[in-house]
């Protein structure tokens, strides 16, 4: 699974972690994500910005 990073404040979505707190489960997949999702620490990135981070595997 994939992570993507906001470049802003570094806040990390895990596909494996999700973002329980915003609705989005362990292994919600970043294509369910809505495009209009913003970054839930900084709020001034939106998912067109994140980064995706290539995990160690
Ligand atoms: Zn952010």
């Amino acid at each position: 699974m994939a992570a993507y990073c906001c470049e802003v404040c570094d806040y990390t979505y895990d596909e494996s972690v999700g973002a329980p707190r915003e609705g989005y489960p362990a292994g919600t997949a970043w294509t369910d994500v809505p495009d209009d999702w913003s970054c839930p620490d900084c709020g001034v990135r939106e998912k067109a910005d994140f980064i995706e981070k290539r995990s160690m595997a």
